[in-house]
């Protein structure tokens, strides 16, 4: 059974840890993430962006594939199926579905609106027993189709979000989805601290995981931080390891050519980078 991501993260919070938040795009993604938190016993979030709920044929079908892989497998760890940036109608589509968590990505609204349409769907994701996740200060790069600057989020925009109830809470502190650049300046942790301070505790989320020194996130855990999102690392791991498989030429040897075997190198490299996640995040051990 799916749970919200509330309890999960509040423990995360209190035990100096986080817990990462993995994007899946298809079912080699979503068993090997499944399959590796259980075996490291660590609690997971499965995140899912709108682009790639689309790809999927619809969050519906997401729902249902995810409810029952976490059946077929055993899974016992508690996971959580996140809306990622999700938009105020995708939030409510998700809601709908059976997603356990959603994010409200209104960082490129006005203060004004932002506040008040998260508080219409933190009431509606609680009256389902689902977290709300909630973005200030839109974060760097780009994430489909949604281009963000890389602002340090306002602490005092972050107290006011963070004030309406929600759940956890993502605040832009230099971070940046995807591969960062060569002279990126690092995260912000002035800007975090006061974060931290103006926020009464609650769960921070770092996004754009992918490239953060280790150094960086322990820092960023020990100043709040409760959840990382990771999404471009696995796919740079399955496209290197596949890459390889067929430029050995592996795929012409045998039945080398059927899928099940041609995307093994590449679910393998996917399990290896969560593994790698998860335990510099410290959440093995804490399911
Ligand atoms: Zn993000």
């Amino acid at each position: 059974m799916l749970v919200s991501a509330t309890e999960m993260l509040k423990k995360a919070r209190d035990g100096h840890y986080a817990v990462g938040q993995f994007n899946i795009n298809n079912l080699e993604w979503t068993k090997a993430i499944l399959l590796t938190a259980q075996e490291l016993n660590s609690p997971v979030i499965l995140g899912v962006s709108e682009g790639a709920g689309k790809y999927m044929t619809g969050f519906k079908t997401v729902a249902a594939m995810v409810n029952a892989m976490v059946d077929s497998l055993g899974i016992t760890v508690p996971v959580a199926l996140h809306l990622d940036h999700g938009s105020y109608e995708g939030a409510k589509a998700c809601i709908e579905a059976g997603f356990s968590s959603i994010m409200f990505d209104g960082s490129h609204y006005s203060i004004e609106e932002n506040v008040a349409k998260t508080t219409e769907l933190v009431e509606l994701a609680h009256s389902k027993g689902i977290s709300l996740e909630a973005e200030v200060g839109s974060i760097g790069g780009e994430e489909d189709g949604v281009v963000g600057a890389g602002e340090i989020a306002d602490p005092a925009e972050c107290a006011k979000i963070s004030g309406l109830g929600i759940d956890f809470l993502a605040a832009g502190i230099g971070n940046i989805h995807g591969k960062y650049p060569e002279n990126w300046k690092g995260l912000d942790f002035e800007a975090l601290g006061k974060i931290h301070d103006a926020t009464n505790g609650i769960p921070l989320v770092l996004h754009g995981g992918t490239g953060i020194p280790a150094d960086m996130i322990k820092q960023a855990i020990s100043l709040g931080v409760s959840k990382i999102n990771v999404n471009t690392e696995c796919q740079l791991s399955f496209a290197a390891a596949t890459r390889e498989y067929i430029e050995a030429g592996k795929d012409l040897q045998g039945k080398g050519f059927d899928p099940r075997k041609l995307l093994a190198p590449g679910f393998e490299a996917i399990k290896a980078t969560v593994k790698e996640k998860m335990e510099l995040f410290g959440s093995v051990n804490k399911a």
